[in-house]
């Protein structure tokens, strides 16, 4: 019975390759490419979206919260990864670059807290 034994062999090898290409694809489209700076550009222009979309109604708050913190996770990390510039100008937000009143402790836009 060899080729049941062989049939079953390419059918684990298929089963494998389609449970692994997803893996390679997801890893190249986040590894090479795009840079740091690229991603934090991304990140920013999505929290400026997603504000600008819940402003005029077209998301709810709960999704507004939810991907307004996803956006500035990846703010925060693109510029951890080498996008940021020195360091970050007084009464600014130090991710997204908004102006910070002198009292508040978080970011108006991407809610980001403001260091001390
Ligand atoms: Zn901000």
């Amino acid at each position: 019975m060899t080729s049941v034994y062989v049939f079953g062999i390419i059918l684990a090898v298929l089963l494998a390759a389609v449970l692994i290409a997803p893996l390679f694809e997801r890893g190249e489209a986040v590894g090479s490419g795009s840079s740091p700076a690229e991603r934090l550009e991304v990140a920013l222009d999505a929290l400026r979206e997603i504000e600008f979309e819940h402003e005029t109604g077209k998301i709810g708050d709960d999704d507004y919260r939810e991907l307004r913190a996803r956006y500035a996770a990846d703010a925060i990390a693109a510029r951890d990864a080498g996008a940021g510039e020195a360091s970050p100008m007084a009464g600014r937000c130090a991710v997204c670059d908004a102006d910070l009143k002198p009292e508040s402790r978080f970011c108006s836009l991407c809610g980001t807290e403001v260091a001390a």
